[in-house]
């Protein structure tokens, strides 16, 4: 094979992996980078090329919960068998991850991991809408990740109409940056092509027909998305297909479009949540102090509206979380103490699970 030479960090490894990965002194071993998830396997990149990744020895990840299984964007320690396939030890701590929740219940489905910048994506339709964006602001910053709102099909509306929306999301909100863009038309695409930069990892998330695809196939030049699937293993003459869910942009960004960006939105971002955030933003002009958290404040109209059973407990709930400024770097520190404690069960399981394939 005479593939061109690739560089681990072309794949958006960083000293924050390194660092990782280093600590944990397993000899034989490689890093590589989860690019799709395919039926309990895993197709997997690193610099010697492409691998079929499997977790064995089910026991190693039975110590973790099941976020630490791998998922598309990860790092995960390997060990190559062959040309083709890989044996994953285990999952490198992760930079950021981007998870959805489903409504009231505990579970999280993890869209993609090592984010560097989720775009979030809006289109001038029918289904435009503000409050949208809260719900996708929460899952960008409950995993840390930078979000940056891009407005498509600009070449629907009007200057003026334009002009409008983006004070709109200015206003509503500040400092995040937002670019306008038209895959019909071109415009703003310069501007979004260099947001991207070399070795970064973005994502784009936003409801069914926003334009998602259109997007990303503007940034590769080509149309690959939805038409391309890659031969991903032989294995006794059957022959299965992947979906690629990982892109690499001749600029040298990282692009992850996975069934998880896909969903989201459309179950999550329902219109319930909708009408409930316009009731909140109308009631919370009302609280007696502008910066109102409406967790115990006096006067603060949208406690006033849970006690007159306005809103729900649940409703309630579900507001504060979304709203909620988590303070992720700290429970991030919390998160990591807890996994280190439970790393050193797992190093030595895997150890003695590599000796048992030896
Ligand atoms: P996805 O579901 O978010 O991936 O959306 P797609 O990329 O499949 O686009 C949905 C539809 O919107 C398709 O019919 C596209 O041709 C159309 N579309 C995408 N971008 C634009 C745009 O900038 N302007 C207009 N008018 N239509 C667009
Ligand atoms: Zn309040």
């Amino acid at each position: 094979m005479n593939k061109p030479k690739i560089k681990i960090e072309d794949l958006g490894y960083s000293e924050f992996f390194k660092t990782n990965y280093d600590k944990l002194k397993l000899s034989e071993s490689s890093v590589a980078r989860v690019i799709a998830e395919h039926k309990g396997a895993y197709r997997i990149k690193n610099e010697n090329g492409e691998y079929l990744g499997k977790v064995t020895g089910k026991k190693m990840f039975d110590a973790l919960c099941r976020e630490d299984y791998p998922a598309v964007g990860d790092w995960v320690v390997v060990t190559e068998l062959n040309e083709d396939q890989a044996v994953i030890l285990q999952t490198l701590p992760r930079k950021t991850i981007l998870k959805r929740k489903y409504n009231n219940k505990n579970e999280t489905q993890i869209i993609a991991t090592n984010v560097d910048v989720v775009f979030i994506v809006e289109s001038n339709g029918r289904d435009f809408s503000l409050n949208r964006f809260e719900r996708y602001f929460a899952i960008a910053k409950d995993g840390g990740v930078k979000p940056v709102i891009v407005l498509n099909k600009i070449d629907l509306i009007s200057e003026e109409e334009l002009k409008l929306k983006s004070k709109e999301i200015k206003e509503r909100f500040e400092g995040v940056d937002f670019i306008p863009v038209s895959t019909v038309s071109k415009e703003g695409l310069d501007d979004l092509k260099n947001y991207i930069e070399k070795g970064k990892t973005y994502c784009f998330l936003g409801s069914s027909g926003v334009g998602k695809s259109s997007l990303i196939n503007e940034l590769l030049k080509q149309d690959i998305i939805k038409t391309e699937t890659v031969s991903s293993y032989h294995d006794r003459g059957k022959h299965a297909t992947t979906s690629r869910q990982m892109y690499f942009l001749e600029n040298g960004g990282i692009v992850i479009d996975n069934p998880g960006t896909r969903e989201v939105g459309m179950a999550d971002v329902s219109e319930g949540i909708d009408d409930l955030f316009d009731k909140i933003t109308e009631w919370s002009k009302e609280c007696k102090y502008v910066d109102c958290a409406h967790i115990h404040e006096p006067g603060c109209r949208i406690l006033l509206a849970l006690k007159e059973g306005e809103l729900t407990e649940e409703q309630y709930s579900n507001y504060i979380n979304l709203k909620k400024e988590a303070d992720f770097f700290s429970l991030n520190k919390h998160e990591k103490r807890e996994k280190n404690r439970q790393f050193g069960k797992f190093i030595k399981n895997a150890k003695k699970d590599l000796e048992k394939l030896n």
